[in-house]
């Protein structure tokens, strides 16, 4: 028998909206700092802690959260008040709270790639976050297999290759972060394509010596997906 190819999909920012709805929760939060620091000063402290605290909390709403309270201790050197750490938790609760957005023309393109394709959605964060998304999301009917993984890196994609017995070169993975969807993959030796959202977080940034001699397709709308993956698997 033989298995269709796997198509690895990434969630945030790929088949939902994400970092938009983080965007306008740090513009309330360098509103509410700017009586101690700039906009810039605020930004720059919190991406520093979410960066460092990676590794204590991994990624997500709480992580967000817990990093802005810290930043905000530190840049008002201890001044913030209780009522103004509740204001930090309650943006923070609103994000957890928002109905999933799907991007325009994911559910109908799922539609077609379940055709092709076993569809894996990956997505990283915290579990508890993911998967009330997934479940939310409307789509999960469309998945082959769901996985919720702690980071994205070529160790992580490696292991669930083979836990579900899947051949690098049967597997192509599309997202919107080149360095958790497109790098690590291609490291392996698997395919990945890029579809850049228009707001990215700042980690997910890729700095220019990691993508030297590096070659991906880059798409302007997951509608395009199933013609470039049909000319490259019939090819
Ligand atoms: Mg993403």
């Amino acid at each position: 028998m033989v298995h269709r190819p796997v198509l690895g999909l990434d969630a945030d920012d790929t088949l939902w909206e994400n970092q938009a709805h983080f965007d306008t929760a740090q513009g309330a939060f360098r509103q509410l700092l700017s009586p101690w620091a700039t906009g810039e000063q605020v930004d720059a402290s919190l991406l520093s802690l979410e960066r460092t605290n990676i590794g204590r909390y991994g990624y997500g709403v709480k992580s967000f959260t817990l990093s802005c309270v810290e930043a905000a201790i530190n840049l008002t050197e201890g001044t913030i008040e209780a009522h103004q750490i509740s204001q930090i938790l309650s943006t923070g609760q609103a994000l957890i709270d928002h109905p999933v957005e799907l991007l325009p023309t994911v559910a109908d393109t799922l539609h077609l790639l379940g055709e092709s394709h076993r569809l894996m959605l990956i997505t990283k964060g915290d579990p508890t976050d993911q998967h009330r998304k997934i479940l939310n999301s409307g789509i999960v009917d469309h998945f082959w297999a769901v996985e919720v993984v702690r980071e994205k890196d070529p160790h992580t994609y490696g292991a669930l290759l083979q836990q579900h017995r899947v051949e690098v070169d049967q597997f192509t993975m599309v997202g919107n972060s080149v360095p958790s969807d497109v790098l690590p993959v291609i490291s392996l030796g698997a395919q990945a394509v890029h579809i850049p959202h228009h707001t990215t977080w700042g980690h997910e940034h890729a700095d220019d010596a990691s993508l030297v001699g590096v070659d991906f397709p880059v798409l302007d709308s997951f509608s395009e997906l199933p013609a470039l993956l049909a000319g490259r698997f019939l090819a």
